[in-house]
Protein backbone atom coordinates (compact mmCIF):
# COMPACT_ATOMS: atom_id res chain seq x y z
CA UNK A 1 0.00 0.00 0.00
CA UNK A 2 3.03 2.11 0.55
CA UNK A 3 3.78 2.47 -3.00
CA UNK A 4 0.61 4.38 -3.77
CA UNK A 5 2.60 7.28 -2.10
CA UNK A 6 4.73 9.80 -4.36
CA UNK A 7 5.81 13.49 -3.03
CA UNK A 8 5.08 16.30 -6.64
CA UNK A 9 6.98 16.25 -9.28
CA UNK A 10 8.77 19.60 -8.07
CA UNK A 11 9.40 18.28 -4.68
CA UNK A 12 13.24 18.74 -3.41
CA UNK A 13 15.24 20.29 -0.87
CA UNK A 14 14.52 23.98 -0.07
CA UNK A 15 18.40 25.64 1.08
CA UNK A 16 16.62 27.89 3.72
CA UNK A 17 17.88 27.79 7.41
CA UNK A 18 17.74 30.01 10.66
CA UNK A 19 19.76 30.05 13.60
CA UNK A 20 16.92 27.58 15.51
CA UNK A 21 17.46 24.90 12.91
CA UNK A 22 18.26 21.82 15.10
CA UNK A 23 17.32 23.41 18.52
CA UNK A 24 14.17 21.84 20.30
CA UNK A 25 12.35 23.58 23.19
CA UNK A 26 11.08 21.87 25.97
CA UNK A 27 7.35 23.83 25.93
CA UNK A 28 6.00 21.95 28.62
CA UNK A 29 6.87 18.43 29.88
CA UNK A 30 4.68 16.96 27.30
CA UNK A 31 4.98 19.14 24.45
CA UNK A 32 8.01 19.45 22.75
CA UNK A 33 9.04 21.60 19.72
CA UNK A 34 11.80 21.32 17.21
CA UNK A 35 12.97 23.61 14.45
CA UNK A 36 13.88 21.71 10.83
CA UNK A 37 15.56 25.06 9.03
CA UNK A 38 12.86 27.10 9.00
CA UNK A 39 9.88 24.75 10.15
CA UNK A 40 8.56 23.52 13.32
CA UNK A 41 7.64 20.21 14.21
CA UNK A 42 5.62 19.30 17.40
CA UNK A 43 6.14 15.86 19.82
CA UNK A 44 2.75 15.86 21.81
CA UNK A 45 3.29 13.35 24.96
CA UNK A 46 4.73 12.46 28.29
CA UNK A 47 8.15 10.80 27.77
CA UNK A 48 7.56 8.93 30.66
CA UNK A 49 4.61 7.01 29.50
CA UNK A 50 5.75 6.94 25.70
CA UNK A 51 2.39 7.33 23.80
CA UNK A 52 3.47 10.18 21.85
CA UNK A 53 1.89 11.81 18.26
CA UNK A 54 3.72 14.15 15.88
CA UNK A 55 2.22 17.62 14.43
CA UNK A 56 3.31 18.09 10.61
CA UNK A 57 5.81 16.48 9.07
CA UNK A 58 9.22 19.35 8.68
CA UNK A 59 10.98 19.79 5.52
CA UNK A 60 11.61 17.87 2.28
CA UNK A 61 14.50 15.55 3.44
CA UNK A 62 14.24 15.58 6.95
CA UNK A 63 13.23 12.52 7.32
CA UNK A 64 15.87 11.17 9.27
CA UNK A 65 16.54 14.20 11.59
CA UNK A 66 12.66 13.69 12.99
CA UNK A 67 13.35 9.99 13.54
CA UNK A 68 16.61 11.10 16.00
CA UNK A 69 14.82 13.44 17.13
CA UNK A 70 11.89 11.30 18.38
CA UNK A 71 14.00 8.24 19.61
CA UNK A 72 16.33 11.09 21.86
CA UNK A 73 13.22 12.55 23.34
CA UNK A 74 11.46 8.72 23.78
CA UNK A 75 13.90 5.82 23.08
CA UNK A 76 15.27 3.82 20.45
CA UNK A 77 12.48 2.48 17.91
CA UNK A 78 9.80 4.70 19.44
CA UNK A 79 7.14 6.05 16.99
CA UNK A 80 3.97 7.95 17.16
CA UNK A 81 0.36 6.47 17.35
CA UNK A 82 -0.75 9.07 14.45
CA UNK A 83 0.98 12.03 12.57
CA UNK A 84 -1.94 15.10 12.61
CA UNK A 85 -0.97 17.79 9.62
CA UNK A 86 -1.71 21.09 10.42
CA UNK A 87 -1.75 21.47 6.67
CA UNK A 88 -0.47 20.02 3.73
CA UNK A 89 1.95 22.59 2.49
CA UNK A 90 5.45 21.61 1.57
CA UNK A 91 7.27 22.91 4.86
CA UNK A 92 5.01 20.47 6.62
CA UNK A 93 4.74 17.62 5.02
CA UNK A 94 8.06 17.13 3.44
CA UNK A 95 8.80 14.18 5.28
CA UNK A 96 5.85 12.24 5.85
CA UNK A 97 6.18 9.64 3.35
CA UNK A 98 9.44 8.61 4.53
CA UNK A 99 8.46 8.88 8.08
CA UNK A 100 4.98 6.66 7.22
CA UNK A 101 7.14 3.89 5.39
CA UNK A 102 9.17 4.00 8.68
CA UNK A 103 6.25 4.06 11.02
CA UNK A 104 3.86 2.63 9.56
CA UNK A 105 1.37 5.52 11.12
CA UNK A 106 -1.89 7.03 10.15
CA UNK A 107 -1.88 10.46 9.15
CA UNK A 108 -4.88 12.70 9.89
CA UNK A 109 -6.21 15.58 8.36
CA UNK A 110 -8.93 18.33 7.93
CA UNK A 111 -11.44 17.36 4.89
CA UNK A 112 -11.09 19.71 2.94
CA UNK A 113 -7.19 19.50 3.45
CA UNK A 114 -7.58 16.27 1.41
CA UNK A 115 -7.65 16.97 -2.49
CA UNK A 116 -3.89 18.58 -1.39
CA UNK A 117 -2.48 15.27 0.30
CA UNK A 118 -4.01 12.61 -2.69
CA UNK A 119 -2.54 14.15 -5.31
CA UNK A 120 -6.07 15.76 -6.55
CA UNK A 121 -5.42 19.20 -6.53
CA UNK A 122 -2.59 21.80 -6.48
CA UNK A 123 -2.47 24.76 -4.06
CA UNK A 124 -2.45 28.28 -5.56
CA UNK A 125 0.56 29.34 -6.22
CA UNK A 126 2.57 30.97 -3.78
CA UNK A 127 2.36 35.00 -4.47
CA UNK A 128 6.62 36.37 -5.25
CA UNK A 129 5.23 39.94 -6.03
CA UNK A 130 3.09 39.56 -2.70
CA UNK A 131 4.79 42.40 -0.09
CA UNK A 132 7.34 41.19 1.15
CA UNK A 133 11.04 40.41 1.65
CA UNK A 134 13.67 37.62 -0.21
CA UNK A 135 11.43 34.36 1.29
CA UNK A 136 8.33 35.56 -0.27
CA UNK A 137 10.55 36.19 -3.36
CA UNK A 138 12.32 32.44 -3.30
CA UNK A 139 8.51 31.24 -2.96
CA UNK A 140 8.11 29.72 -6.68
CA UNK A 141 10.98 27.20 -6.07
CA UNK A 142 9.10 25.86 -3.12
CA UNK A 143 7.17 22.73 -3.94
CA UNK A 144 3.48 23.33 -4.85
CA UNK A 145 2.33 20.02 -6.37
CA UNK A 146 0.26 18.21 -4.44
CA UNK A 147 1.13 14.82 -2.75
CA UNK A 148 -0.49 11.97 -2.56
CA UNK A 149 -0.19 9.66 0.96
CA UNK A 150 -3.22 7.20 -0.92
CA UNK A 151 -5.15 5.28 1.86
CA UNK A 152 -2.45 6.18 4.78
CA UNK A 153 -4.22 9.67 5.03
CA UNK A 154 -7.05 9.78 6.82
CA UNK A 155 -9.71 12.57 7.23
CA UNK A 156 -9.74 14.37 11.62
CA UNK A 157 -13.06 13.02 13.06
CA UNK A 158 -16.22 15.63 12.87
CA UNK A 159 -16.56 15.91 16.59
CA UNK A 160 -13.20 18.24 17.05
CA UNK A 161 -11.44 15.29 19.03
CA UNK A 162 -7.73 14.51 17.74
CA UNK A 163 -7.05 10.97 17.42
CA UNK A 164 -3.99 9.75 19.99
CA UNK A 165 -4.59 13.21 21.28
CA UNK A 166 -6.98 12.84 24.01
CA UNK A 167 -6.58 16.27 25.70
CA UNK A 168 -6.84 18.54 22.21
CA UNK A 169 -9.73 19.79 20.53
CA UNK A 170 -8.93 20.21 16.78
CA UNK A 171 -9.89 23.59 15.63
CA UNK A 172 -10.86 24.64 12.17
CA UNK A 173 -8.54 28.09 11.11
CA UNK A 174 -8.48 28.15 7.45
CA UNK A 175 -7.68 31.44 5.30
CA UNK A 176 -3.73 30.03 5.21
CA UNK A 177 -5.22 26.92 3.25
CA UNK A 178 -8.84 25.51 2.73
CA UNK A 179 -8.50 22.53 5.45
CA UNK A 180 -5.96 24.38 8.00
CA UNK A 181 -6.69 23.87 11.69
CA UNK A 182 -5.14 24.31 15.09
CA UNK A 183 -4.83 21.91 18.33
CA UNK A 184 -6.23 23.57 21.37
CA UNK A 185 -6.19 22.22 25.35
CA UNK A 186 -8.33 23.31 27.49
CA UNK A 187 -6.28 22.69 31.12
CA UNK A 188 -3.63 24.39 30.42
CA UNK A 189 -4.90 26.72 27.33
CA UNK A 190 -1.87 25.10 25.08
CA UNK A 191 -2.14 25.65 21.65
CA UNK A 192 -0.40 24.53 18.45
CA UNK A 193 -1.35 26.84 16.00
CA UNK A 194 -0.12 25.90 12.82
CA UNK A 195 0.24 28.87 10.23
CA UNK A 196 -2.71 30.30 11.11
CA UNK A 197 -0.11 32.91 12.93
CA UNK A 198 3.56 32.63 13.36
CA UNK A 199 6.12 34.71 15.34
CA UNK A 200 8.53 35.63 12.99
CA UNK A 201 8.03 37.70 9.73
CA UNK A 202 8.27 34.78 7.79
CA UNK A 203 8.24 36.37 4.69
CA UNK A 204 11.89 38.55 5.24
CA UNK A 205 14.79 36.26 4.83
CA UNK A 206 16.76 37.89 7.74
CA UNK A 207 14.31 37.82 9.78
CA UNK A 208 13.60 33.78 9.32
CA UNK A 209 17.82 33.65 9.83
CA UNK A 210 17.47 35.33 13.41
CA UNK A 211 14.24 34.23 14.55
CA UNK A 212 13.65 37.74 15.79
CA UNK A 213 10.21 37.38 17.65
CA UNK A 214 7.51 39.30 16.09
CA UNK A 215 3.70 38.50 15.43
CA UNK A 216 2.91 37.81 12.36
CA UNK A 217 -0.21 36.89 10.32
CA UNK A 218 0.23 33.56 8.23
CA UNK A 219 3.09 33.71 5.80
CA UNK A 220 1.88 35.66 3.24
CA UNK A 221 3.18 34.21 0.04
CA UNK A 222 1.06 31.29 0.41
CA UNK A 223 -2.16 32.69 2.12
CA UNK A 224 -4.85 33.40 -0.27
CA UNK A 225 -7.90 34.27 1.73
CA UNK A 226 -7.15 37.16 3.69
CA UNK A 227 -10.55 37.61 5.50
CA UNK A 228 -11.04 33.46 6.53
CA UNK A 229 -7.35 33.78 8.22
CA UNK A 230 -8.65 37.21 9.56
CA UNK A 231 -11.36 35.12 11.14
CA UNK A 232 -8.94 32.48 12.23
CA UNK A 233 -7.17 34.66 14.37
CA UNK A 234 -10.16 35.77 16.01
CA UNK A 235 -11.08 32.77 16.52
CA UNK A 236 -7.55 31.32 18.34
CA UNK A 237 -7.55 34.74 20.52
CA UNK A 238 -10.76 33.90 21.85
CA UNK A 239 -9.43 30.85 23.29
CA UNK A 240 -7.30 32.88 25.23
CA UNK A 241 -4.18 30.86 25.10
CA UNK A 242 -1.47 30.79 27.51
CA UNK A 243 1.28 29.30 25.32
CA UNK A 244 1.35 28.98 21.30
CA UNK A 245 3.87 26.73 18.97
CA UNK A 246 3.11 28.38 15.61
CA UNK A 247 4.34 26.73 12.02
CA UNK A 248 7.18 28.99 12.15
CA UNK A 249 9.27 31.00 15.11
CA UNK A 250 10.19 30.80 18.53
CA UNK A 251 7.14 29.26 20.80
CA UNK A 252 5.13 32.52 22.33
CA UNK A 253 3.44 32.57 26.20
CA UNK A 254 1.80 34.50 28.89
CA UNK A 255 1.40 38.41 28.58
CA UNK A 256 3.28 38.45 25.47
CA UNK A 257 1.43 36.55 23.52
CA UNK A 258 -1.86 37.88 24.71
CA UNK A 259 -0.82 41.21 24.36
CA UNK A 260 0.70 39.85 20.90
CA UNK A 261 -2.47 38.08 19.70
CA UNK A 262 -4.95 41.16 20.71
CA UNK A 263 -2.31 43.38 18.60
CA UNK A 264 -2.70 41.48 15.84
CA UNK A 265 -6.46 40.69 16.37
CA UNK A 266 -6.93 44.49 16.15
CA UNK A 267 -4.10 45.56 13.67
CA UNK A 268 -5.14 42.68 11.37
CA UNK A 269 -4.95 44.63 8.45
CA UNK A 270 -2.00 46.33 9.08
CA UNK A 271 -0.02 43.67 10.41
CA UNK A 272 -0.83 40.63 8.16
CA UNK A 273 -2.55 41.76 4.97
CA UNK A 274 0.02 42.59 2.91
CA UNK A 275 -0.26 45.91 0.76
CA UNK A 276 -0.18 44.12 -2.24
CA UNK A 277 -0.23 40.92 -3.96
CA UNK A 278 -2.29 38.70 -5.67
CA UNK A 279 -4.16 36.84 -3.13
CA UNK A 280 -5.11 40.61 -1.43
CA UNK A 281 -8.52 41.65 -2.28
CA UNK A 282 -9.71 37.85 -2.56
CA UNK A 283 -12.93 37.44 -0.74
CA UNK A 284 -14.67 34.53 1.35
CA UNK A 285 -16.10 32.13 -0.26
ZN1 LIG B 1 1.68 26.94 5.37
ZN1 LIG C 1 4.47 26.87 7.04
Amino acid sequence: MDKEMNYGNDYKFIPATSIGSGIGIDVLPDLFCYTIQIVNICLEGNPETGDFVLVDAGMPGSADEIISVTENRFGADSRPKAIILTHGHFDHVGAIIELVNHWDVPVYAHQLEMPFLTGKESYPEPDPTVEGGMVAKMSPMFPNEPIDLGNNIRTLPSDGTVPHMPEFKWIHTPGHTPGHISLFREKDRALIAGDAFVTVKQEYLYKVITQEQEISGPPRYLTTVWEAAKESVIKLNALKPSIAITGHGLPMSGELLTKSLNKLVNEFDQIAVPDYGKYVNKKLH
